[in-house]
């Protein structure tokens, strides 16, 4: 199936502290996030995974960043003959992605209206590298009729609810203690990653009714990833096996074993 691939890279990357937005963080090689991000497709792309169409990239709105993004997207595409085309991005992670559909759908052309289908792979570009075997596994899945699928490892931490929710947990000293109020199982619970793909048509369907929805609270900012939109337009969401490659680069320590790996065998494709 002819997929085309959506990175949000429109984060600021606050938590990573870098002064720059995250996609543009240097990793140990020398090579910006977003270029692993970029490569780690290709090599999909190039391990028959993926029959790639086009890649979308949602920046920043800042014009700075979002020009090295774009030099960053085109020396890549020059490189590996694919498409990619770069759209700015929004205030939530939500907001990126509704922002790259538009982006995606020109991209995609008519394919995955009416009388077709077209994958997407909607993808962070904090996760720079996702093995080939994650991406054959999602598009396989979609492949066979799932409309929408999402990677995912074991969780390995018991994962409990407290009362707060929404606020920050406080660091600070003597900060009153959160109350629990409950723990989820956690054989039954799934750390998901990304790429998650989906039927392009009913994801686009379900970002809209999402956006107007005001039973979902919160917002673009409830929405933590793609699949949720698809879960509360009443679709089936599939899991497969992610890798913990798929890790998301978040902070100092995520980088620390982003560079770690990069020194080390393991990145055999990087
Ligand atoms: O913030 P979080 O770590 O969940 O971000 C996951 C991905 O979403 C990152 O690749 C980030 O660049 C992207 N993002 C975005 N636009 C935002 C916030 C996050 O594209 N407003």
């Amino acid at each position: 199936m002819r997929t085309t691939v959506l990175i949000v890279a429109a984060g600021s990357g606050s938590r990573l502290q870098a002064g720059v937005p995250k996609a543009l963080v240097t990793l140990g090689d020398g090579r910006t996030m977003l270029e692993h991000c970029l490569d780690s497709v290709v090599a999909a792309r190039d391990a028959g995974a993926v029959e790639l169409n086009a890649i979308a990239v949602v920046v920043p709105a800042d014009p700075d960043a979002a020009a090295s993004l774009e030099a960053v997207c085109q020396a890549v595409a020059a490189r590996t003959a694919v498409t990619v085309q770069t759209v700015p991005g929004g205030a939530e992670r939500a907001d990126s992605v509704r922002a790259g559909l538009a982006a995606v759908r020109t991209l995609a052309g008519t394919a995955g209206g009416p009388f077709g289908r077209h994958a997407l792979l909607i993808h962070d570009a904090a996760r720079p590298f996702v093995p080939p075997a994650v991406f054959d596994a999602v598009v396989t899945a979609l492949g066979s009729g799932t409309v929408a699928v999402v990677p995912a490892v074991e969780v390995v931490d018991t994962i409990k609810s407290v009362a707060r929710a929404g606020a920050e947990l406080s660091a600070e000293a003597g900060a009153a203690p959160e109350e629990v109020t409950g723990t989820l199982q956690r054989t039954q619970l799934r750390a998901v990653q990304t790429p998650q793909g989906f039927d392009l048509t009913s994801l686009e369907a379900a970002h809209r009714r999402a956006e107007q929805d005001a039973g979902l609270s919160g917002g673009a900012a409830a929405l933590t990833d793609d699949a949720m939109a698809m879960e509360a337009a009443g679709h089936r969401v599939g899991v497969v096996a992610g890798d913990p490659l798929g890790f998301k680069i978040t902070t100092q320590l995520d980088l620390m074993l982003a560079n770690a790996l990069l020194a080390s065998t393991t990145l055999e494709h990087h």
